[in-house]
C-alpha cells in the first residue's frame, strides 16, 4: 500500500476549503492516516521545495509557504501519488482541468491551493519532514484495526 504527502497550502486554509479538499480524496477511496495544522518555519518550506531552490520563483514560494497556516496530510491507498496528483490537477490551473482541485479552486501559479508528492521518494521524504513517525502510525494502527473488526 503506498502513501503520499499532500498540503492544502494557506490560501487554501485562509479560503475555507479544506473540507471540499479532503472529500475529494475520501470519495476517490484514499485513506486520511495523518493530519495536522500547522504554520511551517522557513527552514522546513525551504528543505520541502529544496529541488526548486535555483528557481526564480523559490524565495516567493517559501514566503506564501510561510505566510499562514497549513494542513499537512497523508494519504494511503493503491498508486496514492499518482491518484493524488490526478484529483490536484496540473501546476498552472490556467491548465488545470475542470474536476480538479487546482482546475475548480485556483486561478494562479502562485496560490495554486494543494501540494501533492511527485514520487514515492519524495512523498516519504516529506512525510518525514512534516510527521514524526508516531504521528502517522498510531492512526494507521487504529484505521486498521477498525477494519479487521468487520465493522
Ligand atoms: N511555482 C511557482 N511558479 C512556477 C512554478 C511553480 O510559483 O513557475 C510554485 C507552485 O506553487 C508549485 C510549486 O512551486 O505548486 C512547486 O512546483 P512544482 O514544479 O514542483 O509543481 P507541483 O508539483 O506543485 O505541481
Amino acid at each position: 500500500m503506498e502513501r503520499t504527502f499532500v498540503m492544502i497550502k494557506p490560501d487554501g486554509v485562509k479560503r475555507q476549503l479544506i473540507g471540499p479538499i479532503i472529500t475529494r480524496f475520501e470519495q476517490k477511496g484514499l485513506l486520511l492516516t495523518a493530519i495536522q495544522l500547522m504554520t511551517i518555519e522557513q527552514s522546513l518550506a525551504e528543505q520541502h521545495y529544496g529541488e526548486l531552490q535555483s528557481k526564480p520563483f523559490f524565495s516567493e514560494l517559501v514566503h506564501y509557504l510561510t505566510s499562514g497556516p497549513v494542513c499537512a496530510m497523508v494519504w494511503e491507498g493503491q498508486h496514492a501519488v499518482a491518484n493524488a496528483r490526478a484529483l490536484i490537477g496540473k501546476t498552472n490551473p490556467v491548465e488545470a482541468a475542470p474536476g480538479t482541485i487546482r482546475g475548480d479552486y485556483a486561478l494562479d501559479i502562485a496560490g495554486n491551493i494543494v501540494h501533492g508528492s511527485d514520487s514515492t521518494e519524495n512523498a516519504q521524504r516529506e512525510i518525514n519532514l512534516f510527521f514524526h513517525a508516531d504521528r502517522v502510525d498510531p492512526m494507521l494502527f487504529h484505521m486498521t484495526g477498525y477494519e479487521d473488526s468487520g465493522n
